[in-house]
């Protein structure tokens, strides 16, 4: 069975170790979010495509979600002697990621191409594309000015009121070589826990892919990211509500429409399901928290059944 994955970063790394662990890892396709790619320190970061890299390649720091394993800070340290900015904490390890990615973009090589070699050094097997080889950026407006994506999560914490999101290049992209055909192909497509604006909205904002979505005779099946009226982590909530959408898995639905099929919502959720009926939805309550390994794989199977 060919599965394709829409993905973010922490949330979506933890359900995509579930369903590596779940089937034959090169039957799964992942088109990951780079509209909250960024440049620190004259390095190009992905922040999205490394999360699930590392949570792949079992090297993704537990703790923190994102970021690897057994990190240390001390070229941050020494930058920071420099004066340097050191909001976006870059540990030594990742680092590496970040010189390999930067030198082969510089040397003309796609994103795609080197996030291949990346993932394939790290012994990743399933396919990491990212959504489009050319700069997508996610932008916040709030009412002092725009804000790159990192600036208003890394760096302002989410401090800030949220006017609206903009993808500044979407409309001039071009999904990615194979991201299309993938989701033309698949026989599942999974949309991650991530979040509905600023993970999965990137993606949906480059020319083609939601028209690929409307089109697939895939099973697009979604995990919500609310639970309970709020979002499991991070500024999902605010930024559905700056959208004007409810917080609720019926805002993730119509964040979704018309292509979603099946949203797998909490058991609290359970009660939406009529009302996601309606937007041609059909609700499975299950239990979509993800605190450990044994719950991810509990989940990616849930999801796997809705093929
Ligand atoms: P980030 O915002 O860049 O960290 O990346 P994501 O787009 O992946 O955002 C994380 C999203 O995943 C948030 O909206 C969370 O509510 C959601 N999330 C995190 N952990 C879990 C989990 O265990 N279960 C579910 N259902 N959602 C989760």
């Amino acid at each position: 069975m060919r599965v394709v994955a829409l993905a973010g970063g922490t949330g979506a790394a933890k359900l995509l170790r579930g369903l590596a662990a779940s089937l034959d890892p090169s039957a799964l396709s992942i088109v990951v979010n780079t509209g909250d790619d960024a440049e620190v320190w004259g390095l190009h970061v992905s922040p999205d495509l490394d999360s699930v890299m590392y949570a792949l390649a079992g090297v993704l720091d537990a703790g923190r979600g994102w970021g690897r394993a057994d990190e240390t800070f001390r070229c941050l340290s020494a930058m920071a002697a420099y004066g340097a900015p050191t909001w976006f904490g870059l540990g030594d390890r990742d680092l590496a990621t970040h010189l390999v990615r930067t030198h082969a973009l510089r040397a003309g090589q796609s994103l795609s191409a080197v996030t291949a070699d990346l993932a394939r050094a790290l012994g990743v097997a399933p396919r990491l594309l990212p959504m489009s080889d050319e700069a997508v950026r996610t932008t916040i407006r709030t009412p002092d000015g725009r804000l790159g994506f990192q600036e208003y999560f890394v760096r302002d914490k989410c401090q800030v009121d949220v006017l609206g999101v903009d993808y500044d290049g979407a409309a001039g992209a071009r999904p990615a070589p194979g991201v299309l055909e993938a989701i033309r192909d698949a026989h599942l497509v999974v949309v991650c826990p991530s979040n509905p604006v600023t993970s999965v909205g990137p993606i949906l904002a480059v020319p083609g892919v939601a028209d690929a979505l409307t089109a697939t005779r895939a099973t697009v099946v979604g995990v919500s990211p609310i639970v309970g009226g709020a979002a499991v982590s991070g500024p999902a909530g605010a930024l559905l509500r700056a959208r004007g959408l409810p917080v609720s898995p019926i805002g993730v639905a119509r964040a979704y429409a018309p292509w979603l099929r099946v949203l797998l919502v909490a058991r609290e959720d359970a009660a939406c399901a009529p009302e996601l009926a309606a937007f041609g939805v059909t609700a499975v309550a299950t239990d979509v928290m993800m605190p450990d390994r044994e719950r991810e794989t509990a989940l990616a199977r849930v999801v796997l059944e809705q093929a």
